[in-house]
């Protein structure tokens, strides 16, 4: 099955195209496009491309699109995208402004240039969607659940793969078989001993999530990808409170105050330096105490949500590092995990400076708690979902 991986930006396009045999794959090309305005032509573009090089004969040969779309009104999981989906996206256009236009328009867009390929859409909602409802409220009045504001969570791509993938690193494959299926048939009942998950995707984005059997019961982002964490350019958790009195005090409009919770917040806007981690921990190397708040801050909130998590779930088996910051930064996930024996975590020191985007387990002889280090690679776990997708519709 070749399966194509369109992934759209508000003015760039990037694909790959996978040769899908059951979930292993195999990249056969890929490509990209910057400064897009005219995203009809790059997709044909891209296509050409395909056959001039001689990956396709025709287009006719590619037989599915996917799509890792963020969030949708009223809809989500691993579905057809079909003319209902792409209303949901349009919908939800003004929660995801950076996002669902482009996504919403590239959908149109692949329905009219390959007519005969399946069009498939992975929301980054999907794998939240068996979150407890007590945890998925806000405590707000009927008027705005109704309008859809709730905890949806995101990253479920890249936190899905972890669910699968821990499982199998750790020997449970009966766990591994629950997260593999679960778009398709569901949360599944596992005998025996449960596995506890806590993943940490740190990137330039991030959020953790709590992984009870496979399935996740909660995730730090929130109705958009603004709560959590701090991110690179992002506040993460703000008193709701603190937005009309920032607009009062400051004389700032809501579009300036969105603006600057979003371009000029997070490490960015704590350490004064950079929003890139290493750029941070290079200055609070030289002594700026600006950069060392950022670093102790995203520290602090990383642990506040994996204790959160741990502790909902009666206990913690398995501790997951992914994502840019999260495989490559081992002071970073030293101090994730400092001071926690009594817990029965332990880091060892030299595996956790030797590892470094590679698979890896961290945890020291005498840990009870596996620590592990699992790359992302958010096209591949997408053709994935795609593959399993189309093999269920046939
Ligand atoms: P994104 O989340 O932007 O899609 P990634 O998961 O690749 O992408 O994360 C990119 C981020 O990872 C960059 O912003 C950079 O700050 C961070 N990063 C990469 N390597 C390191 C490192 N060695 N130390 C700290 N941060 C790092």
């Amino acid at each position: 099955m070749l399966v194509l991986i369109a992934n759209l930006g508000s003015t760039s396009f990037k694909y790959r195209l996978y040769r899908m045999e059951s979930t292993e794959q195999e990249v056969l090309a890929k490509g990209g496009y910057e400064r897009v305005t005219d995203y009809a032509a790059v997709i044909d573009d891209a296509l050409a491309t395909l056959q001039k090089d001689g990956v396709i004969a025709s287009p006719d040969e590619i037989d599915a699109v996917g799509f890792k779309t963020v969030l949708g009104k009223d809809l989500s999981g691993c579905v057809v995208a079909d003319d209902v989906c792409v209303k949901a996206l349009d919908d939800f256009a003004a929660v995801a402004p950076a996002h669902n236009p482009p996504y919403a328009n590239g959908i149109r867009q692949f329905a009219q240039s390959l007519p005969k390929a399946q069009l498939v859409a992975l929301f980054e909602t999907a794998f939240y969607q068996w979150v407890p409802q007590a945890r998925a409220n806000y405590a707000l009045p009927q008027a705005w659940r109704d309008a859809g504001i709730k905890r949806y969570g995101f990253h479920g791509a890249s936190h899905k793969f972890v669910a699968e993938r821990s499982a199998e690193m750790l020997g449970r494959n009966d766990v591994a078989a629950v997260t593999a299926a679960l778009y398709q048939k569901g949360p599944q009942e596992i005998s025996g001993t449960p596995l506890r998950v806590v993943s940490c995707h740190l990137g330039g984005s991030s959020s953790v999530t709590g992984i009870y059997n496979g399935v996740a019961i909660g995730t730090s982002m929130g109705f958009s990808p603004q709560s959590g964490l701090p991110q690179n350019n992002r506040v993460g958790d703000l008193d709701s409170g603190a937005l009309p009195y920032a607009m009062k005090t400051l004389g700032l409009t809501l579009e300036e105050a969105e603006r600057q919770m979003t371009k000029e917040s997070g490490l960015l806007g704590l350490s004064g330096v950079s929003n890139d981690l290493r750029d941070v921990i290079a200055a609070m190397k030289d002594g700026n105490p600006h950069a060392a708040l950022a670093l102790d801050h995203l520290v602090d909130s990383i642990r506040h949500w994996v204790g959160a998590f741990a502790w909902q779930m009666g206990g913690l088996d398995a501790l997951v590092f992914t994502a840019g910051i999260g495989e490559n930064n081992s002071d970073l996930r030293a101090a994730v995990c400092a001071g926690l024996e009594n817990f029965g975590l332990v880091i060892d020191s030299d595996k956790n400076t030797a590892a470094r985007a590679v698979e890896a387990e961290l945890q020291a002889a005498h840990s009870r708690v596996k620590i592990l280090v699992i790359p992302a690679n958010e096209e591949q776990v997408l053709a994935r979902e795609v593959y399993r997708k189309i093999s269920s519709l046939s």
